[in-house]
């Protein structure tokens, strides 16, 4: 079996803040991927577009670099990096200035898709727009990727909405949150949309609770002043974590695009209740097993930034009354481990004996390392000696179901830039969707800041604060190990 590429539309991408981090480590080596597997076709056109005095020369250099090191050695060769950049061009452009945009709108060639990439500061999303418009660059069908932090609050997330809108209509607005572009994210609808087998169980009547883990091992180095203005809460669950409860939780779409799908999580957002503060828990690193303390990169060195949270949901529907939803994201955790894990009720009669063994079942989603899903079920614990019963992994992890094809799957910023181009917005957040997570989340937000708490130290390498336990403890359950 082969991954199947179907070639889309030639374009031309402009990528503002070319040459920037995020364009340097995940646009331009993804495009490379798209391009050496035949989806990007031969007259498709990159232009870097950034503020600093580059030929395109120079900008072919940089990204050839860039590949160098982002794209492993047995992904790439010469020749086709070769071929790839002979499709890049650069113009050096002030987003707030007039100097470059004459120059951008010849480049630009009737015919193409146009889409321009906006891999810069979300205060610049305006200037960008505004000039686009002026310059007469961005036409009715042009598209605009616009990257997180989507706003910090709803105030500010209404704001840039507002400012967007001025020149784009929302069905042009591709607003990337990198989860969704994730396969076994994607891999969750096929699960629950595709099969008989779970849907039916899918609800408070069969499902215990839910719990959606992003765990990290990495620190704030290098964006310590940015995270220190954001935390755990706004830079991770307000996206990423409430994106995949919105598919776990969301009713079957009517249909598989966007409009059903986005309609969907919108109910659930909106349904989602305040969160109580007994309910929350915050942590911050300190420094312990060889790791430095978050307050080393902080600008602030009495910060109540947390670098942890841990928090209980409920989701107010018929589907999900009484099944609590605990969400949990960290920095510098003992092991990096992204997973959703749905744990089902008891059955609601034994007919065994010997119950000792029995466990609940579990549908674990890993999202990383190594993507796939496991089914916790019971069997017979083998041998003689009676009826007793064990608990074992259906594992299916895809790397060993799907062999060399999961290697050529798409990463999540290549899969969201295609579907750019293709024009499908199923995998973008709306505007409406960005503001109902703000709305949930903002209470929350000031509720802490309002009363000042301070997080709780964990150690660096550890599994966050002792308070997380006792969060599902006192509810007579706990979390998963992170490892
Ligand atoms: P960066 O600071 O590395 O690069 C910024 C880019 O913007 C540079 O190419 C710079 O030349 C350009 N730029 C700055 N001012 C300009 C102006 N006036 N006119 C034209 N160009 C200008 O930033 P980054 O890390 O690449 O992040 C870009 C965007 O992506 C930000 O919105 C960031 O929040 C978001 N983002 C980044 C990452 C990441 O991993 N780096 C992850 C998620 C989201």
């Amino acid at each position: 079996m082969a991954v199947r590429v179907i070639p889309v539309e030639p374009f031309d991408l402009v990528i503002f803040g070319g040459t920037g981090d995020l364009a340097r480590r995940k646009i331009l080596p993804g495009l490379y991927r798209r391009f050496t597997a035949g989806q990007m076709t031969g007259e498709s056109r990159i232009i870097g577009a950034a503020r600093a005095e580059l030929t395109d020369d120079g900008f072919r250099d940089m990204v050839r670099e860039a590949i160098e090191e982002f794209v492993p050695a047995d992904r790439r060769d010469a020749a086709s990096v070769a071929d790839f950049l002979q499709h890049l061009a650069y113009i050096a452009i002030d987003a707030k200035g007039t100097s470059g945009w004459e120059q951008l709108g010849r480049l630009m060639r009737p015919g193409m898709v146009r889409a321009f990439y906006f891999s810069v500061a979300p205060a610049l999303f305006g200037d960008l727009a505004e000039r686009l418009h002026q310059h007469g660059i961005a036409d009715a069908q042009s598209r605009i990727v616009v990257e997180k932090p989507f706003g910090r609050d709803l105030a500010s997330a209404r704001a840039l909405n507002e400012v967007l809108a001025r020149h784009f209509r929302e069905d042009q607005i591709y607003r990337i949150d990198h989860y969704l572009g994730k396969e076994t994210v994607q891999n969750l609808m096929a699960v629950r949309f595709a099969n008989i087998l779970f849907e039916p169980l899918w609800k408070a009547e069969y499902i215990d609770h839910v719990q959606i883990t992003v765990a990290e091992t990495v620190d704030v180095e290098g964006r310590g002043a940015y995270y220190d203005k954001s935390g755990a809460m706004r830079d991770m669950v307000q996206n990423h974590l409430m994106q995949l409860l919105c598919l776990i939780a969301m009713e079957p779409p009517y249909h598989f695009d966007p409009s059903a799908v986005r309609d969907e999580k919108l109910k659930v957002i909106r349904a989602l209740d305040p969160v109580k503060p007994e309910d929350i828990v915050r942590g911050q690193y300190r420094a312990a097993n060889g790791g430095g303390s978050y307050l080393d990169h902080a600008e602030n060195p009495e910060s109540i930034t947390e670098s942890y949270i841990a928090l209980k949901c409920h989701i107010s529907n018929w589907r999900w009354k009484g099944t609590p939803f605990y969400l949990r994201t960290g920095k510098k955790l003992r092991a990096r481990s992204s997973e959703i894990a749905i744990t089902f009720r008891e059955p609601p009669h034994s007919i065994f004996d010997d119950e000792r063994g029995w466990r609940e079942n579990v549908l674990v989603i890993r999202l990383q390392p190594n993507e796939g899903m496991n089914l916790m079920v019971m069997i017979k614990e083998p041998g003689p000696g009676g009826m007793r019963l064990m608990q074992v992994p259906l594992d299916m992890s895809f790397a060993q179901a799907l062999g060399e094809v999961a290697e050529d799957v798409p990463d999540a910023y290549e899969r969201l830039i295609m579907d750019v181009i293709r024009g499908n917005q199923t995998l973008f957040m709306r505007g409406d969707e960005v503001e109902a997570a703000w709305a949930w989340a903002d209470p929350i937000i000031q509720g802490w800041e309002g009363r000042g708490d301070r997080p709780q130290p964990y150690d660096a390498g550890s599994s966050g604060p002792e308070d997380a336990l006792m969060l599902m403890h006192r509810d007579g359950r706990r979390w998963r190990d992170i490892r």
